[in-house]
Order: C-alpha cells, then structure tokens, then sequence
C-alpha cells in the first residue's frame, strides 16, 4: 500500500532533493487513521548538505548584496502567496496533525500578517551612536545578522510556529535550515517552495524532514551552525540548550508549560467559564499554552464547575475537517497513549474524573479522546505538576489571593496565565506577581506578532515576535573610528 503513498522531499537550495540514502517515513490522518504520504527521513548528510546550501546562499551576493528594504519586499510577497494558498496550507495542516479545519483556516488568514508584520522591521533593524569620553572617537553600533539560523519546530501549529522563527531571522538578513516535526512535514515544505516563489534567493529557505534524534540532532550540531531556534517539549529543549551551549552558539526556546486559569469570586463566571473550555479544550489541549490548572475561588468554584463540566459534556467531538466540530483527535497514538496514562496516573494519586476520561462515542477510529475534567486534586500530584498535553483540565479552589499567588507560581514551568476578575485593582496587581511571560485577563489565548512573548523559568530562554525578537536573530557589532589625526601620544594609555 505505501510504496502509492505521495513521497516528500527534502527542500534545499531552491528545489526538491531526494534524501542521500533513499530513506523515507510514513505520515497518516490522525482522525481517520489513513496513511497520507511519505516524508525524506533526514539524514547527517542531508542537513549537511541544506547546511552548505544556506551558508552559501548567506554569502552570496544575491542575498548579502540585498539592501534590507528589498528583503522586506520579499517577505511581504511570501505573505501575499501564503495568503493565496491559505485554503490548501490550513487542510494539509487539519490532515496532518487532526487539528479543527476551522481552527487552522484561522491561523492562515492570521499568518500573512506575520510576513507584513516583519517585512516592515527588515529596514529598522539599527545601531546607534554613542557618545565616549573622548570626542576624538566616533563610536556606533551595527547590528548584523548571525548567518545559517536552525529552526526545530513541533506538530501542533506547524506553520505559525515555523513563522515565528523564519520570518524574523530572514528579516534580519540570516538564511535557514527547518527541521519540521515528524508528525508534520508537508505545509513547511510547501512554505519553503512559496519562498523560492517570492523570490528568495536558492539557499536561503531549506527544509530537511525527519526524526529528532536523526536530523534533529545532526541541524544543531552542525559546526556551520551559528543559531537554534527551537519549540518544542523542555526535555528537548535541554538538551538543544545544552549542546548549544559546548559550542557557544545562541538559542530562543520556547517550551512547555502548565499554565493556570484563575477565577476569581468576582469573575462574570459565565465567561470564565468559556475561559477555561478555550484554555484547555482549544486544539484538544495541544497547546503550549493550555490553561491545564484551573484555580477558582472556593465562592465560585461549584457554579464553575458546574458551567465546565456542561459545556465539556457537549462538545462535539468528531471529524476535524467538519465545520461543526469543536474537538478532533490527538495527534499520534503515543500522545493518545501519554493523556490516558496521566489521567489513569491521576485516578491513582486520589484524583477524581470529575468527567471525560477515556475515549468518546466517535465513529471515526482516530485518536480521540473526551474532554476530560480532574476535581480533588493538588499541587503535590503529578497530574498537576507535569504537562500533559490533552484536553484534561485539573480544578482546584482557593480561598485567599496570597494562597491562590503561591499555589499558581509553584510550578517549574511559567509560560501563561489567565486571570479572570472584575476588580481592575486586583487584575493589574495579580498580573504582577505571576510568574509567567504572558498573562491574559478576562481572555484567553489571543496572541500577535507584535507582541512579545517569553517563557519564564522551565517555559523557555529568550524572546519570540515584537520588535525585542529581531534582537535574537542579529549580532551588536560596536566601531570605533578615531577622527584625530594627529600623533598617538602614549601608546600604553587606553583610548575611550
Ligand atoms: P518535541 O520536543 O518532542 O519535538 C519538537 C521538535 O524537536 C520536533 O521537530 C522533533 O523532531 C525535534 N527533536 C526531538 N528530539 C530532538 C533532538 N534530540 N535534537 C533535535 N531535535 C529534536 O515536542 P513536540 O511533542 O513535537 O511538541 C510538543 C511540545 O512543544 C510541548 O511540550 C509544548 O508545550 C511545546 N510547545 C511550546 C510552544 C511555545 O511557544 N512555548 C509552542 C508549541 C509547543
């Protein structure tokens, strides 16, 4: 059956490139469960090769002689044939990785954005002067870029997790080398041939797909390699973090969390509510960012959870390419066989399935799994403490806001937080003292390209979008000119 499959290949300078050793892997739908193509299961040598493809296009004059305005301009066209191509790059996504069709069509009509977003930062991209003590010197900085840039990216939001990373590094003047998810190959391969499209030159756009532990691994030890920019689990981050760091090189990371949704007793409960279904069952609770604890003041903890239970029991749950489902399937069977485990893990450490747990009535055989929601549970259990990444909501009560601050910032992880309150005294004040990057009040999951997103403590290292992310994708160069003509007086006196 397979060898009908369609194969993918890897993209590198500027074309399809079968993989060096003939090697490829099967990708199917998790929804029906339908093998969809083959991907090129990257080896070393095929990163090597992208990796001197991209270093050679970095040099070359076709992209270093590129004025960075130009390279605004291409950008901007990449974001034009994203925008063309919207309707096919959101189905192959919702194939891919069985997330709602709806959802991903979403995501499309945000990602040009991006593009325009940082097409326009390509040119304000700038040094200053600065004044030293001595008006004989003229000092400025530059800002250059850094050369090939790796982006590792996860499953889950394929494309707008790639953008984040590419579009700012190309922005700035780098060339790059993706190594997509094994779960997601086909929609970062078809961004890397819209680039070539839009005009970027052969080189600077390339794509090698396959196993972390293969290609992965290979992308951030390559010696040519002069940044990693990665999203993905904290384990791999670690261990990117750490290789990276035996050769000196930068990283951005963006990884795990568990963020807690907090409702207050003078929430509008009714939408806090809503809050918490789209924090934890929004894409089946595959997002970095999923509101998986959920702290409500002991006031208004029985009507919240009365309200989530609910709307979590009514859920449709189905095929995701349907316009009408709110939930489809997790994405392979062992992230099927992770969110049970927890939840089975959950029951065993005193937890009550409140609701959910297990596989819903669904007449597709994918990976599905029920919104499912956790009472009578507490920091010490690992239900608690450990992402699981699936639609399981854990609920507490609190009765303090001091307790309700300790308990929401006793985690390793501190990427988002949701607050949920008519009180705009305790809104602003609570959002100071949580211990994450990103804090929404009386929303939940809105995100932008103009706004700067950082994960705290075990959440990730450095910073993604916003004007502050062109910083992780250029290097600060400092000149000193002397403008005095005249004899160097002493030689052993430092200058300044
Ligand atoms: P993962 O860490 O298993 O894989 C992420 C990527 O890293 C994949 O492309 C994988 O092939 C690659 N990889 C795996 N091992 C590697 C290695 N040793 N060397 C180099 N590359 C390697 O994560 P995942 O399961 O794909 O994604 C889910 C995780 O991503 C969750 O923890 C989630 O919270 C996190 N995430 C974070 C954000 C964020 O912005 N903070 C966004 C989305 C997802």
């Amino acid at each position: 059956m397979t060898d009908q499959l369609p194969r993918l290949q890897h993209y590198i300078g500027g074309q399809y490139v079968a993989p060096a050793d003939g090697a490829y892997f099967a990708s199917g739908n998790p929804a029906t469960l339908e093998p969809l193509y083959e991907a090129a299961r990257g080896s070393a040598e095929d990163v090597g090769r992208a990796m001197r493809a991209a270093h050679e296009a970095f040099d070359s004059p076709g992209w270093s002689g590129l004025s960075a305005t130009k390279r605004g301009h291409l950008l901007r066209r990449l974001g034009d044939l994203i925008g063309e191509r919207a309707d096919d790059l959101a189905r192959y996504e919702s194939l891919d990785n069985g997330k709602l069709l709806r959802e991903m069509r979403g995501q499309l009509a945000a990602l040009p954005e991006y593009y325009y977003y940082y097409a326009g930062l390509a040119d304000k991209v700038q040094g200053s002067q600065i004044p030293t003590t001595s008006l004989a010197i003229l000092n400025y900085t530059q800002r250059e870029p850094l050369g090939v840039v790796g982006a590792i990216t996860p499953w889950n939001s394929p494309l707008t997790l790639t953008t984040s990373k590419i579009a700012p590094a190309l922005a700035a003047g780098n060339t790059v080398v993706v190594k997509p998810s094994e779960h997601t190959s086909r929609t970062i391969l078809l961004l890397a041939e819209l680039a070539t499209e839009a005009g970027f030159p052969d080189g600077a756009f390339n794509v090698v797909t396959g196993f972390g532990s293969e290609a992965g691994a290979a992308l951030v030890s390559h010696p040519l390699l002069a940044k990693i920019s990665f999203t993905g689990s904290t384990a791999t981050g670690a261990r990117i973090a750490a290789e990276a760091a035996s050769r000196f090189i930068g990283c951005t990371l963006e990884l795990g969390g568990k963020s807690p949704n907090i409702v207050f007793e003078d929430a509008d409960v009714a939408n806090a509510a809503m809050g918490v279904i789209a924090g934890i069952y929004a894409a089946a609770g595959q997002t970095c960012i999923a509101g998986s604890r959920v702290f409500a003041h002991r006031a208004v903890y029985d009507e919240l959870l009365e309200r989530v239970t609910a709307r979590a029991n009514s859920i449709r749950v189905g095929d995701p390419l349907a316009d009408d489902t709110e939930l489809g399937p997790l994405a392979f069977a062992d992230q099927l066989e992770k969110v049970d485990s927890y939840v089975r893990l959950g029951a065993e450490e005193g937890a009550t399935v409140h609701t959910g747990g297990g596989r819903p009535d669904v007449s597709l055989p994918g990976y599905f799994y029920s919104p499912t929601v956790l009472t009578d549970v507490d920091n010490s259990m690992r239900v608690v403490r450990e992402e699981i990444f699936g639609p399981v909501a854990a609920i507490m009560p609190f009765e303090h806001e001091d307790e309700l601050i300790g308990l929401a910032n006793d985690t390793e992880y501190g990427l988002a937080a949701g607050v949920w309150t008519q009180n705009l005294a305790r809104a602003h004040r609570v959002a100071r003292r949580l211990d994450a990057g990103t804090i929404w009040v009386n929303t939940y999951r809105a995100m932008s390209p103009m706004s700067p997103r950082q994960g705290f403590k075990s959440s990730g290292v450095g910073i993604e979008h916003g004007l502050e992310s062109m910083n992780e994708y250029t290097r600060l160069k400092s000149i000193w000119i002397n403008t005095d003509e005249g004899p160097v007086a002493d030689p052993f006196v430092m200058r300044g």
